[in-house]
């Protein structure tokens, strides 16, 4: 496993694949399928995807009741969540991002609402998603709180 800041590697080091985070202004980090490497982008480090001050989810772990009653999980996978889902598609997991249709078009699985109409459409899938593993994941790293419909939900 490795971390580089790809904005200030040069190219030719970075390897073949590789993007500089600058060229892709929306992407909060990326990594490829079997690969080793996950790449953070600034923009995944934005203010904005803390919850409650937070990067990570270990205070939330450490303190349930700083989890709001019918927040979506999408709140609290933040950074941690997001280093997950990058991890299962690399050599440690191999997994994918599988598509779902959501209303008519064909959407990645990202995110709590979509992950959770893989599951109905085919629950097989799931199995191969990152996000879904992810999602899973944090769910049941965060015990003090249900989790089945996507929103926290007392015990
Ligand atoms: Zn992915």
């Amino acid at each position: 496993m490795g971390w580089m800041d790809t904005d200030k590697v040069p190219a030719r080091e970075m390897g073949v694949g590789f993007q500089k985070c600058a060229n892709m202004p929306n992407t909060n980090a990326y990594s490829f399928n079997g690969g080793t490497d996950v790449v953070m982008c600034p923009f995944g480090w934005r203010n904005e995807r803390k919850k409650n001050g937070q990067y990570t989810i270990t205070g939330f772990k450490n303190n349930p009741a700083a989890i709001t009653q019918n927040d979506p999980l999408d709140d609290y996978s933040i950074i941690t969540g997001t280093i997950l889902h990058e991890i299962y598609h690399t050599f440690m997991g191999n997994h994918n991002d599988v598509q779902v249709n959501i209303n008519g078009q064909l959407q990645t699985a990202y995110g709590t609402y979509n992950c959770m109409q893989l599951a109905l459409q085919n629950s097989a899938q799931t199995l191969d998603n990152c996000e879904n593993i992810m999602l899973a994941s944090i769910a049941m790293f965060l015990d003090g709180w249900d989790w089945y419909t996507g929103v926290a939900t007392p015990l």
